[in-house]
């Protein structure tokens, strides 16, 4: 008797690298912020949103929601 089986289907699963972004990973978008013309991100962590300028230059100066809520119409 030599039969032996030989497993064949183990399946591999792949994780291709897609470039992810840790550092844009705490970071969100609010659409209606940013709908305003402004940045919008928002950091999660915090939950507060950045009310600058779209495309501001330097770092996001994020306010809380209360601040924010006041320049949506
Ligand atoms: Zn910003």
């Amino acid at each position: 008797m030599n039969s032996h089986e030989h497993g064949t289907s183990e399946t591999f699963h792949t994780q291709p690298h897609s470039g992810e972004r840790p550092d844009l990973r705490s970071l969100h978008i609010r659409e209606d912020v940013a709908r305003t013309g402004r940045c919008g991100n928002v950091h999660l962590a915090t939950g507060r949103t950045c009310i600058l300028p779209e495309r501001h230059q330097g770092s996001c100066d994020f306010v809380g929601p209360d601040d924010a809520k006041g320049l949506l119409p």
